[in-house]
């Protein structure tokens, strides 16, 4: 890996010199930090009153903060695998939770579509996966096999948080629904034991790899499972929220807080190695927050698992000092599909892109250098083809809503909390937005394998 490393350093160099390419030093480091069923509002830069997160909030204020970031479903796995691949999930049949049976070998992104590791791998990065993957967990599929060098986390979606409930030495010995949460954690090939609360373990991972690597490009995906449950945290954090009296919101505002600890010592290691200008960093939830973990999606209507705005509009923000403005506030959907376009659009003439993305290159739009629009529609498509929706800037269409017998039809731009059905009012909108989803998913195809629950099913058979 390291010979060819090198080998394609000084392809990219040898390029550098022949084009008029960004030269090896310009090229950004690429952290992606992603948290798990966080709500809209539980971060300050959207206006969180009982949880403080001054870490998180300086991507936000030394960059963008986005008001209209996007995932491209409201539940985990999917989401992951718009984000891993800057496709449309539903392109590759990726419609919901992956079954986490490790003989289902195609209960994975497909090996066809390219993650962002495996692409920004041959423009020399050095490529680190952190915390949870969801994306696959037949051996075949895990992240070293996926394009990254380095992983440190578990398959699973989502995990225990202390240290001593983690007994299972690995998917075989899971017995039963939820016990994979009990699975030791996977360092690169082998299965360890940890001393410390997952969340600080994972920023631990992440701090030492940019001290380990910070002579190399490298991307970092930092997926925390917090504050997805189970509600767990030490007394560390859960001490800074005496004031909090019901338990629930009280340890979901504990795990934030370990997050934006962990978001600030990572920040701290790039301003340690000179890095702070040289790395693109973005920050996002996978989806809007459940009512399980005590989360707060406000103004927001709705939360994971559906399709208003509390269910796919996530707090999101992106800093890369010295090329995009501090402070700036973008209130224009984006995606998290547009993640994926902005690292390879500025890796270096390297970078693997053999597919159409879906997303685009935020850069321009951050500079001023494109006044336009980054998305004229945004698409979500749900799982069985349920919940067709369409975003068009300010109007947003559900076609056929989850529990509901008629389409839903919103103008954002006066009903943020989509209070008001327009269905009946605006014809033509509702016709020309349910043709473009049309024209949108005519191509996609369905999921093509089985869920959550089916493993645990299969077993008790
Ligand atoms: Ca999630």
């Amino acid at each position: 890996m390291l010979i060819s490393r090198i080998r394609n350093r000084l392809a990219s160099a040898v390029l550098a010199c022949l084009c008029v390419m960004p030269a090896l030093a310009e090229r950004p480091n690429i952290i992606v930090i992603l948290t798990d069923d966080q709500g809209y509002k539980d971060v300050g830069f959207n206006g969180s009153q009982d949880i403080p997160t001054p870490n998180i909030d300086r991507i936000a204020h030394e960059g963008a903060l986005f008001t209209r970031g996007y995932v491209t479903h409201p539940v985990c796995g999917p989401s992951r695998a718009g984000l891993m691949t800057g496709r449309y999930q539903a392109r590759f049949g990726f419609g919901r939770n992956p079954t986490l049976n490790p003989a289902v070998e195609h209960a994975s992104i497909p090996l066809e579509e390219t993650t962002l590791a495996e692409a920004l791998d041959p423009a020399g990065y050095a490529n680190l996966a952190v915390g949870k993957w969801h994306l696959g967990s037949h051996p075949t599929r895990y992240p070293r096999k996926r394009g990254f060098d380095e992983f440190f986390g578990f398959l699973s979606g989502g995990h225990d948080y202390f240290p001593e409930n983690l007994t299972l030495q690995d998917m075989s010995e899971v017995k039963g629904h939820g016990d994979w949460y009990r699975t030791k954690i996977l360092h690169n090939g082998e299965r360890i034991e940890i001393d410390d609360y997952l969340t600080d373990e994972l920023s631990n991972a992440a701090v030492e790899f940019i001290h380990r690597r910070k002579d190399e490009l490298f991307f970092i995906y930092l997926a925390y499972n917090a504050p997805h449950t189970p509600m767990q945290a030490t007394e560390k954090y859960l001490s800074r929220f005496e004031n909090i009296q019901d338990k629930t919101r009280r340890t979901y505002a504990a795990m934030v807080s370990a997050v934006d600890d962990g978001v600030g010592r990572v920040l701290q290691a790039l301003e340690d190695n000179g890095l702070a200008n040289n790395t693109m960093v973005f920050f996002l939830s996978d989806n809007g927050g459940p009512s399980s973990n005590g989360s707060n999606n406000a103004p927001l209507r709705g939360g994971k698992g559906n399709y208003f705005e509390g269910g796919v509009r996530v707090p999101f923000a992106m800093r890369w000092t010295g090329t995009i403005p501090a402070g700036l506030i973008y209130d224009k959907p984006i995606s998290s599909l547009d993640i994926f376009a902005t690292a390879v659009a500025h890796a270096g003439p390297g970078a693997k892109i053999d597919k159409h993305l879906d997303g685009v290159d935020l850069v321009p739009y951050l500079t001023g250098a494109n006044d336009g629009v980054p998305h004229k529609y945004l698409f979500w498509r749900g799982f069985k083809n349920s919940s067709q929706t369409v975003l068009s800037m300010d109007s947003k269409l559900i076609i056929h809503p989850r529990k509901y017998a008629q389409p839903m039809l919103f103008d954002l731009g006066s009903d943020q909390a989509e209070t008001t059905n327009l269905s009946d009012k605006d014809s033509v909108q509702l016709i020309e937005l349910t043709k473009q989803h049309e024209l949108w998913n005519a191509p996609n195809i369905e999921t093509t394998f089985p869920g959550l629950g089916a493993w645990f099913q299969d077993r008790n058979k």
